[in-house]
């Protein structure tokens, strides 16, 4: 069943997210050659419970840490661990908070250092990705209409969509209904509507669709380990429109210095 918000509710939601937000920006802050998941970990936590808020991940199926950081052909739910970081990495930081009862929940795919000229494309595509799925989550659409219009960006470009791993509502659950697929068919599933809160996650591959799961339990890497990317925002339904919740700005601020 899905939850369908108040407008409260969504204010609530928003706080968590903005938590996340800034965690991300803290994070983005810190990283670089040479620094270590785990320590970045360690920082998110500190910030997230500084912030009066819960790591939303730490304990939730029993995962181990605050953040799921996934490396190069890690798509997603990668555990932290002390191999520092190095140029040409690419790394998923994905973060979730609870403050009164609600979650946020979203990630976003650094580059350390220079990358291939091939992955900054993936990186580009895939947050192109975020943003058209976000355009169609307005009254009227159905959930199949976000699929599609992920599916058919990422595999104009040639790449894989991942099938395995969803999409999903949020509120006082991390994942709650409905699944947000990143790949379907236009005017199927679910209705779009008022008080509709979700969080939007590609998860875009660079060769094969096909994922495993390494023996840790957690780590979901791409079958053929090429890389993949996966950018993730906190959408409300408020107006009939689509109102992204979670925000990248503090990352991009932090970037935006680091460049000059
Ligand atoms: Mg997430
Ligand atoms: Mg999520």
């Amino acid at each position: 069943m899905i939850h369908y918000k108040t407008p409260e509710e969504i204010e609530l939601i928003r706080e968590s997210a903005l938590i996340v937000s800034k965690t991300l920006g803290l994070i983005a802050k810190e990283i670089g050659p040479g620094v270590t998941p785990l320590y970045l970990d360690k920082l998110a936590e500190e910030f997230i419970r500084d912030h009066g808020a819960e790591p939303g991940f730490l304990g939730l199926y029993d995962f181990p840490n605050t953040l799921c950081m996934s490396l190069n052909e890690a798509v997603v739910h990668g555990i932290p661990n002390k191999r520092p970081l190095e140029e040409g990495d690419i790394i998923s930081v994905d973060c979730g908070a609870k403050k009164n009862g609600f979650y946020g929940d979203h990630a976003y795919t650094f580059q350390i250092g220079e990358v291939a000229p091939e992955v900054k494309q993936l990186l580009k595509v895939t947050l192109e990705c975020l943003y058209l799925g976000i355009e169609q989550a307005k009254s009227g659409n159905r959930i199949g209409d976000i699929s599609y219009a992920i599916q058919q960006h990422a595999e104009h470009h040639g790449y894989g969509v991942v099938r395995e791993l969803v999409g999903h509502g949020l509120g006082r659950h991390m994942h709650e209904s409905p699944e947000v697929p990143n790949y379907g068919k236009r005017g199927k599933g679910p209705k779009v509507q008022n008080g509709l809160v979700i969080a939007i996650e590609p998860m875009i591959n660079l060769g094969t669709r096909r994922v495993k799961q390494l023996n840790d339990g957690w780590t979901i890497i791409t079958a053929d380990r090429r890389p993949s990317a996966h950018f993730e925002h906190n959408v409300a339904i408020i107006d009939g429109k689509p109102e992204i919740l979670s925000t990248f700005e503090y990352i991009e601020e932090v970037m935006a210095q680091k460049v000059m």
